[in-house]
């Protein structure tokens, strides 16, 4: 499970968490972050686990939330641990996905 916090990413405007399959892009949306107005400079701070005290907590609750209902649909490249979706699995089991064998 911890290999899956491993490029999961946040859509600032959304103000969600989401995963990118790493063969076919598509984007999977996890649980929204309430959070009033992130800016791309708190939202780095956060991503390093420099927030304040009670946005860090939300923060993190809600990424692991996020981990744990993508890691539903989404499986993990055996070769590299990036997200892949249940139709590229098939083709990344044998030859590995975008990052780890630039398909
Ligand atoms: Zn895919
Ligand atoms: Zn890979």
């Amino acid at each position: 499970m911890r290999r899956f916090y491993k490029q999961i990413r946040f859509d600032i405007n959304l103000k969600r968490f989401y995963v990118a399959c790493a063969v076919c892009g598509e984007r999977l949306y996890g649980k929204k972050l309430p959070l009033l107005c992130p800016s791309q400079t708190r939202i780095k701070e956060l991503e390093l686990g420099q927030g304040g005290w009670l946005e860090q907590q939300t923060y993190n609750h809600t990424k692991a939330v996020s981990v744990q209902y993508l890691s539903r649909f989404y499986d993990q490249c055996p070769h590299c641990g990036s997200w892949i979706c249940d139709q590229c699995y098939s083709v990344v089991e044998e030859k590995g996905c975008f990052y780890c064998n630039k398909l």
